[in-house]
This record gives structure tokens, C-alpha cells and sequence, in this order.
């Protein structure tokens, strides 16, 4: 082979497409039942919009982001997440003029130079929704029943939902002094990594895989928590409560992006082994603000579609898989009548999926691969027969002849009939 995808990036290819699609829909269905409208933004953005953002200290901007230069010699990068360009077209479309609570969703592609492993990709897709305009905590409580809404329409059940408060700005400053100082006792201990981010973003050491055995003994966010970030979260959980939406205060959760503030969750499959995380959220009330905008607080999440489809229940690839079935074969025996052939199909695709044979195969063989492919119906055109065709009902094997002018009615009512089958 000369030509190889690029490492960390999947071809989607039948029949798991199908199993995508499915995937995506049940989510835009979701989205829309909450009140959520799509958007669609660019896939790559100035570099300098992620490096305020999601921070100049995080993984994300220090070492995975796809930046080039273009040919106008900017620089651009791949979105790595999609919040800030949601704030970005939020504020440069003027939305944020708007009253109340803005609410939107997105899906696509997502870019991190990371490396490749199971369930981590160099590009991967998120779905996701922000909820922008409202401090309330009852919206963060519905930004994590959209999701755990969705997932369970795919038919997921059990997942656990963690959650943590990681201050605001005023709380998390003082907290930052607490750690910086724990740090400081056990620096020659910290991984190299650490030692950095001690520095730069002290709370990031939580998330190291090297430095576990020091973070249990380190001061925790949620004992520092000023008396709004505390009565926030206490909010937000006993609003999780009334939902019956069961969760769990994971004091370490801290999440890798910068802009973060009080509420900050992550929804996960215990059978994903390392790279567990679902679904990755929570509110960031000065990202509007940092972006040029006015002070809007904020609330999102963005799951991640790879490692959703990799523990798919079974029940939702099997409607999938059978979605897929093209319901009628046009059979065309003979060249003479293949114009005749493309107008019969054109008919029949006003009711069904159709697909028609060009291979100029025996009538036998077509009609295998007719029944191979599981349609419910074959319908022959030949020069034989002209001005009918012969319909092959393939479940009940039988087969009657239908004059061209009577062929639209005769498809709409059996064709329809098929569907409810
Ligand atoms: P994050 O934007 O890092 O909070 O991630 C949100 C979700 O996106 C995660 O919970 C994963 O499901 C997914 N995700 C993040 N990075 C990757 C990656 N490199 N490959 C596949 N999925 C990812």
C-alpha cells in the first residue's frame, strides 16, 4: 500500500457508519428534547484563542495542538475542544445580546497530538452542549442529565457520574498558595512533569498518572471552597438528588483545561480500563469574559464518541445494522433495458431504499445477490416483457407482473406495507 491513514485517525466505514449515525442522532434528538440548537463551527481557529482559553500551562496547548502557519502567515490551530470556539461565534454573532440562557450543541471532530493508545486518538469526535447565561446550579444539574439523558437512550445503564466543585477564581487563588506550599515539601519526589505544573497549575498534579502516591496526603479544593463555590455545589448535588441521579464526590477530579470553575464532572464506563472518561464537563464562568465578552457565566460538557461507541449496548448496533438494508432490488437483464430500468428505480425510490443492479449479471445471479443482501423485494425489468414489471415479493416467493402506469400506486401501498413488517 502506498497511502496510510494518519496514525491516531480512524476511516468510519460501513457497516459501523451506520452504527455512527445512529450515535449521532440519538444525541441531536436529545439535544433538541432539552431545548438545544446546533451549531456548527470551524474546524481550525487562531492559535492564540485556545493558548488564552483552555491555558497555556495545560497538556492541551503545551504539547498536543495541530498549529501551522498558513500561507497569510497566521497562525491556526486544530480545534483540540470545541468551548472556545462556541464562545467565540457566541460572542462574534452578537448571541450573547440575547436574554436569558443560550443554549447550544455541536458535533465533530476534535485534533490533540496525543499518543495513540486504545480509547485516544489524534482526531477523535465529541458531542457536546454549552449552556451560557446562567449561574444557577440548577443548569449544571441539567447539562449533566442531557448527557446521562443521551447516553441512556443508547441504552447505557449504571454509569458513574463524578463530580467536584474546583472553586472560582477568589477560592481557588487562596488554595493555590495551600498547595503550591504541600508541593514545595515534596518537590524532589513530584515527576518532572509536576515540578512544572507546581509552578505554572498546581492543581493539574492531581490528574498525573506518575505522581498518585503523593495527591492523596495534598490539601483538596473542596476543603478550601469560598461560601458561594461550597453552597453552589451543595446545590448542585442535592439537585442530582432529587433527579435520582446518582453521583460521587471525587475530591482529586480537576480536568485538564484551564477555564474550568466551580462545578466539574466526568461520566465513566468502569470496562475502558485506562482512558475511562465518557464524558468530561462543568462550568466556567469567566471563559465569556476572557474571550472579550461580558462577564457570562457558563456550563457545558463534551463526550467523547470513540470510546461511547466502543462499549455500545448491543441492542442499538443491531437497530443500526438493521437500518442499513436497502429495501428493493431493480434487476435489469439486458442493456436495452436499462433506461427503463433507471425510471422504474427512480419510481421506487419515492417509497423505499433502492438499489439497482448495473453489473449485467445473469438474472440468477442478481437475484442471489439480491437475497443476500436481505432486501424484501426484487424487481425485474427485461426486454422480454415490455411495459411491466415483474415483482418478486423475497420473504413470500411469490411474483406477479405490474403494468409501468400502475407501478407508483402498487409500490406505495406494498412498499409501505413492507416497512410495518
Ligand atoms: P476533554 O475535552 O479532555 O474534557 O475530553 C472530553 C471527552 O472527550 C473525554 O471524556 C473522552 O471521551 C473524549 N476524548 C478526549 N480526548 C480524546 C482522545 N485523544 N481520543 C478519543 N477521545 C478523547
Amino acid at each position: 500500500m502506498k497511502y496510510a491513514r494518519p496514525r491516531g485517525t480512524q476511516d468510519i466505514l460501513p457497516p459501523d457508519v451506520f452504527v455512527w449515525r445512529r450515535v449521532e442522532s440519538v444525541f441531536d434528538e436529545t439535544f433538541e428534547s432539552f431545548g438545544y440548537e446546533p451549531v456548527r463551527t470551524p474546524v481550525f481557529e487562531s492559535t492564540d484563542l485556545f493558548l488564552r482559553s483552555v491555558g497555556e500551562g495545560t497538556d492541551i496547548v503545551s504539547k498536543e495542538m495541530y498549529t501551522f502557519t498558513d500561507r497569510g502567515g497566521r497562525s491556526l490551530t486544530l480545534r483540540p475542544e470545541n468551548t472556545a470556539s462556541v464562545i467565540r461565534a457566541y460572542l462574534e454573532s452578537g448571541m450573547h445580546r440575547r436574554a436569558g440562557t443560550t443554549r447550544v450543541s455541536y458535533i465533530g471532530p476534535m485534533f490533540r497530538y496525543d499518543r495513540p493508545q486504545a480509547g485516544r486518538y489524534r482526531q477523535f469526535h465529541q458531542v457536546g452542549v454549552e449552556a451560557i447565561g446562567t449561574l444557577d446550579p440548577s443548569i449544571d444539574v441539567e447539562v449533566i442529565d442531557v448527557v446521562m439523558s443521551g447516553l441512556e437512550r443508547l441504552g447505557f445503564s449504571g454509569l458513574d457520574v463524578r463530580i467536584n466543585s474546583v472553586g472560582c477564581r477568589v477560592c481557588r487563588a487562596a488554595y493555590g498558595v495551600i498547595l503550591r506550599r504541600a508541593l514545595g515539601a515534596v518537590k524532589d519526589e513530584l515527576c518532572s512533569d509536576c515540578a512544572e505544573r507546581a509552578k505554572r497549575n498546581p492543581m493539574r498534579v492531581f490528574d498525573c498518572k506518575h505522581c498518585t502516591g503523593l495527591t492523596g496526603d495534598l490539601p483538596r479544593i473542596s476543603d478550601h471552597l469560598c461560601d458561594e463555590c461550597g453552597a453552589h455545589f451543595e446545590k448542585v448535588r442535592s439537585y442530582l438528588q432529587s433527579l435520582g441521579r446518582a453521583n460521587e464526590h471525587d475530591p482529586t477530579l480537576v480536568r485538564g483545561l484551564d477555564y474550568y470553575t466551580k462545578t466539574a464532572f466526568e461520566i465513566v464506563h468502569d470496562s475502558l480500563g485506562a482512558q475511562n472518561a465518557l464524558c468530561g464537563g462543568g462550568r466556567y464562568d469567566d471563559l465569556v469574559e476572557q474571550c472579550g465578552g461580558p462577564s457570562t457565566p457558563a456550563v457545558g460538557f463534551s463526550a467523547g464518541l470513540e470510546r461511547i461507541i466502543s462499549v455500545l449496548p448491543q441492542g442499538i448496533t443491531d437497530e443500526a445494522n438493521a437500518e442499513t438494508h436497502t429495501d428493493v432490488y431493480v434487476a435489469c437483464v439486458d442493456e436495452v433495458s436499462a433506461g427503463r430500468a433507471l425510471q422504474v428505480a427512480a419510481v421506487l425510490r419515492r417509497y423505499a431504499r433502492v438499489e439497482m443492479d448495473v453489473t449485467a449479471r445473469s438474472l440468477k445471479k442478481q437475484l442471489k445477490g439480491a437475497e443476500k443482501s436481505g432486501v424484501a423485494v426484487a424487481v425485474i425489468v427485461e426486454s422480454a416483457s415490455p411495459g411491466v414489471v415483474k415483482w418478486k415479493d423475497m420473504a413470500g416467493r411469490t411474483q406477479v407482473e405490474i403494468e409501468d402506469e400502475r407501478l407508483a400506486d402498487y409500490a406505495g401501498k406494498n412498499l409501505d406495507k413492507l416497512k410495518r413488517r
